[in-house]
């Protein structure tokens, strides 16, 4: 089994009558970049950016944080590495910020919320993404979105710090903006969100929490916990439709577009971008070559 994919690892995945799929890998941190090339990635479709700040008292400074998302920006080259900003909370708690206890922290202050309610972590984390954006083929993408208020908020954030940046003589990248969409409301709204990035990425494992009121982690909700629920396969549908309508394309990035059994419903519904962990890619490129 193992040496019959790995000749899948280096190629270039397309179903059986032409649909290009883009295979990429969900990395922790940049340590995970180059054996996540290894497995066969086509790039970072999610790249989570929550090891900055974790086991730690003190916040990261922008330089560190430019070293690290630079970083994995040169070891990706040519091929695309969308960052995602800061998204405790939740399942992740972190000690670095002072946050009260909350009865639903998966219901709470996580994602761009808390992005936008503390706009000086905001923006340090924008301009090291701006920064390093000179160095590779960067993107970046805002977790937990509920509407589009929240993403013009985000926009105004990063065009103004790419305004600094500018007039202090610093290199930025260019920096296509994407939201995940992890959140009922961000696939019913799709198409108004559509017209204001460049890419969507499905968020499975909150999408489906969100849409099943089942608890991600909660073992006693594993049978209701189902990435072909109606439900979840209608807003993905409805997701991929708003897109195609505005010519922008959608990838799916949480546990389901790992997963054998659901990659054909993700590619028959539109999403041409599949993001998972790294060992998962050599499966996934052999399930799309047989579709
Ligand atoms: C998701 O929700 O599907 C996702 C990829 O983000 P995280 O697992 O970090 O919440
Ligand atoms: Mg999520």
């Amino acid at each position: 089994e193992a040496a019959l994919l790995e000749e899948y690892r280096h190629v270039e995945a397309r179903t059986r009558d032409g649909i290009r799929i883009e295979v990429s890998a969900n990395l922790g941190s940049p340590e995970e970049a180059e054996e996540a090339l290894a497995w066969g990635a086509e790039g970072v479709g999610l790249f989570r950016t929550e090891f900055l700040f974790m086991e730690r008292e003190e916040l990261p400074s922008e330089e560190e944080q430019y070293i690290a998302y630079r970083r994995v920006a040169e070891i990706f080259g040519e091929r695309p590495v969308i960052v995602r900003t800061l998204d405790v909370g939740g399942d992740k708690d972190l000690p670095g910020i002072d946050r009260p206890a909350e009865e639903n922290p998966f219901l709470g202050w996580r994602g761009i919320r808390m992005s936008l309610d503390l706009p000086d972590l905001f923006r340090t984390q924008l301009r090291a993404v701006l920064r390093a954006a000179a160095h590779g083929n960067l993107k970046v993408m805002f977790p937990m979105v509920t509407g589009v208020e929240e993403v013009r908020a985000a926009k105004a954030h990063l065009e103004e710090c790419r305004r600094e940046l500018e007039e202090e003589g610093t290199s930025c990248g260019p920096l296509e903006v994407g939201v995940m969409v992890e959140t009922p409301a961000a696939a019913i709204l799709a198409a108004e969100l559509a017209r204001e990035v460049s890419f969507f990425s499905i968020g499975t494992n909150d999408l489906i929490q969100y849409t099943l009121a089942a608890d991600r982690g909660n073992e006693l909700l594993r049978h209701l916990y189902r990435a072909d629920h109606p439900a979840v396969l209608e807003l993905v549908r409805l997701t991929c439709e708003a897109a195609k309508k505005e010519g922008i394309w959608v990838g799916a990035c949480g546990e389901a577009a790992g997963d054998p059994d659901m990659i054909p419903h993700l590619i028959r519904l539109g999403v041409t971008e599949l993001s998972m962990s790294p060992p998962s890619i050599p499966r996934a490129k052999r399930v799309i070559s047989r579709l």
